[in-house]
């Protein structure tokens, strides 16, 4: 049976959110999406892009994957690269003017990489796909003992910092960004608090939007 949860937010969005905005769908639907903002987030139910920015449909081009990471280019065919994939769309045909990679507190996928977690099972993709942070780590040195979760911030900062400059990797992001027509962003969802952190591209420190 489809879940009950389910059934009744649909419900709820029919008679709410959809007869308040039917007019807009049917515009996006006609017109097609022109979001100015692509979010790299973070699969966690907890930190959902639309949710926090308080999105409407068609503002927001969403990519979630575990702990929200942009992976270098890498033009092989060998490999399924599903962000690359959303990221050559949102760049190349919805032109968006703006990209925010958005980490947050207690990610799991962090903490399974920090921690030297077991495997899930024996295909381990979450080791494998998290093992791309080891820059990050290496960033900060040797993991200090005592504040695992000073740490552990510390590697969800430094994972964000990673995926901007992973995005430059793309030529034709870094091409856009050195023309002015795009802008790289990173932010931090602290859950309990509710509160947005944002990169300040000058002195690389998340400081509380204002
Ligand atoms: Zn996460």
């Amino acid at each position: 049976m489809f879940p009950e949860r389910l059934t009744e937010g649909y419900r709820t969005f029919q008679r709410g959110r959809f007869a308040g905005e039917r007019s807009r769908y049917e515009m996006l639907a006609e017109a097609g999406q022109r979001p100015e903002v692509m979010i790299i987030g973070c699969v966690d139910s907890r930190v959902s892009p639309e949710v926090i920015f308080d999105a409407a449909p068609g503002e927001l081009l969403v990519v979630r994957n575990v702990a929200n990471i942009v992976p270098p280019y890498e033009p092989d065919r060998l490999s399924q690269h599903g962000t690359s994939a959303a990221l050559e769309f949102g760049v190349q045909a919805l032109r968006v003017r703006h990209i925010v990679v958005l980490g947050h507190a207690h990610c799991g996928g962090i903490r399974a990489f920090a921690d030297e977690q077991e495997p899930l099972s024996p295909g381990d993709f979450i080791g494998r796909w998290m093992a791309q942070i080891a820059p990050a780590a290496a960033s900060l040195g040797p993991r200090p003992q005592g504040d695992a979760a000073d740490y552990l911030r510390r590697l969800e900062f430094a994972s964000v910092e990673l995926s901007l400059r992973n995005l430059m990797t793309f030529p034709c992001i870094r091409i856009l960004v050195e023309r002015g027509k795009l802008a790289l962003h990173g932010a931090y969802f602290g859950i309990a608090a509710g509160r947005l952190l944002v990169r300040d591209p000058d002195t690389g420190r998340f400081e509380p939007l204002t």
